[in-house]
């Protein structure tokens, strides 16, 4: 069975260190953390898919135009970042509005048809695949199968249904996308099993996430399920000491147990150090003869 690994980038301005969205951390993404993602894809004949926010394209355009000369796909992850945008609290119109403008700025920019979405923070709603539609997107990677943790994360409770979404890609329904149904949405999961199989779980425990990816590997030669790996060009920057590290939560108690322990682990591996974990795991399916793609032309071999 032919096995594919689809390397997905999420490009923003979230300061990881700080918390917040930045101009500077925009900058370092543009001048550090894609390039350097650019040169180990480049590296290892890789074709990779890039999600940007409208907001980081509209500002800095040469973001999105560095990264087609190889060959990427460039998709989109939203207009703004910003925790008020977020999907899954948009009616139906917002998130039209927002998918609209987005896949505009990044059209003009790129002069590339713009047909798969990544939702910010992978928050959605049942507005989310109607409004998909209407603004011309085809492919959809906002879910993640089975991932448990999702739960410790933003809008915890709606990510509920997705401990019992399918594995393999599928055509989602017309007010869930994490069911399957008849709306012309192909969602094409990230992968997790209990675990997410993402940058931010790599950087934190390098160990248990090679685990995961031999397991994955296992679950692609005998379903066909494609390896859809997560990362950040915002993980692969290093930030100053200029601030001290944002503090979100009102809440004392909340702040000290949950979100200093969940910023410190989020916190290693910044920078280089991730690079060099990712290129680990991207030898091992190079290893195994995978088919390195955009989701795109994921899709297209799916529907031959
Ligand atoms: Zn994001």
């Amino acid at each position: 069975m032919k096995k594919y690994f689809l390397a997905t980038n999420d490009v923003e301005s979230t300061s990881i260190k700080f918390n917040k969205q930045r101009d500077i951390t925009a900058e370092k993404v543009l001048k550090e953390g894609t390039p350097l993602l650019l040169d180990l894809y480049n590296k290892s004949e890789i074709k990779a898919t890039f999600f940007f926010t409208g907001e980081i394209a509209e500002k800095y355009p040469e973001v999105v135009r560095m990264i087609l000369p190889c060959g990427h796909e460039v998709a989109c992850h939203g207009y703004s970042h910003e925790d008020e945008f977020a999907f899954d609290k948009m009616g139906y119109h917002d998130q039209v509005i927002h998918l609209r403008q987005a896949k505009t700025i990044l059209e003009d920019i790129s002069g590339t048809k713009v047909i798969s979405f990544r939702a910010p923070a992978l928050r959605v709603n049942e507005f989310t695949p109607k409004a998909l539609e209407a603004a011309g997107f085809e492919i959809d990677s906002s879910i993640a199968p089975q991932r448990a943790d999702s739960f410790l994360s933003f809008g915890a409770l709606k990510k509920l249904n997705r401990l019992f979404s399918p594995r393999l890609p599928y055509y989602t329904s017309a007010n869930n996308l994490a069911v399957k149904g008849d709306s012309s949405i192909f969602e094409i999961p990230i992968s997790a099993f209990i675990l997410p199989y993402i940058g931010t779980f790599m950087r934190i425990n390098p160990a248990l996430t090679k685990q995961l990816m031999i397991l994955l590997d296992k679950e692609s030669a005998f379903t066909g399920k494609p390896v859809n790996f997560l990362i950040h060009p915002n993980e692969c920057i290093t930030e100053d000491d200029e601030d001290t590290v944002a503090r979100r939560s009102a809440n004392i108690i909340k702040y000290l147990l949950a979100e200093k322990l969940r910023t410190r682990m989020k916190l290693n591996n910044l920078g280089k150090a991730a690079i060099d974990l990712y290129e680990e795991h991207l030898l091992y399916f190079k290893n195994k003869d995978y088919t390195f793609c955009t989701l795109k032309q994921y899709k297209n071999e799916y529907n031959k």
